[in-house]
């Protein structure tokens, strides 16, 4: 069966992924110059997808990093308790840093981040991410760069998974509740 058929709904169109990306690209592209030199850090697996379409659309000399993340346990909320998978292979102190995310839910696992890069002492800290839903927030963050902010609902595709499929889905949806609630 094809995953498509997994799918309830289409939340965020290919298209509008795309169109979206472009203007987070030339909001960037107003902030840095080639010599800000800022490091793109993907926070993996989520973000691998947004960064690869980002990155084609910035006009300004940069370089990309990345780093894994991933929070205790399974389940579709994240606890705050997180776990460095992979860490980062550039020195990043004193350097321009944008945080590159899938998605921004309860805050926590950003709020890991953020003061795990703070101690290695950046000249400046910006966040992009592809979504964010507001209405679960537990802590505040600062984000920069928001793509589509989107109900309180688990959503996929785009790089974003369950259980480590549908991250090829090239739109943002939503799944049908049987696929979740299967014994
Ligand atoms: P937070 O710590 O903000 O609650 O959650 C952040 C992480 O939880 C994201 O990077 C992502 O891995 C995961 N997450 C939160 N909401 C969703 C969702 O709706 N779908 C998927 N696939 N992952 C989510």
């Amino acid at each position: 069966m094809s995953m498509v058929n997994d799918v309830e709904t289409v939340l965020i169109s290919e298209t509008q992924i795309q169109e979206r990306i472009v203007d987070l690209a030339a909001e960037m592209n107003a902030i840095y110059t080639d010599a800000d030199l800022p490091v793109l850090i993907c926070i993996l697996k989520g973000a691998f997808m947004f960064l690869a379409d980002l990155t084609r659309h910035l006009a300004f000399r940069h370089e990309i990093d990345f780093m894994e993340i991933s929070s205790y346990g399974r389940g579709t909320t994240s606890s705050g308790a997180v776990r460095i998978l992979l860490d980062l292979a550039a020195d990043v102190q004193g350097r321009n840093i944008v945080v590159v995310e899938d998605i921004v839910d309860t805050g926590n696992t950003l709020t890991y981040i953020l003061r795990n890069f703070a101690a290695r002492k950046p000249a400046s800290v910006r966040v992009a991410t592809l979504l964010s839903k507001p209405s679960r927030r537990q802590i505040e963050v600062p984000i920069d760069f928001v793509g589509f902010e989107v109900p309180d609902e688990f959503v996929i595709g785009y790089g974003l998974d369950f259980a480590e499929q549908y991250r090829n889905l090239p739109f943002i949806g939503a799944l049908k509740s049987e696929v979740y609630q299967q014994p």
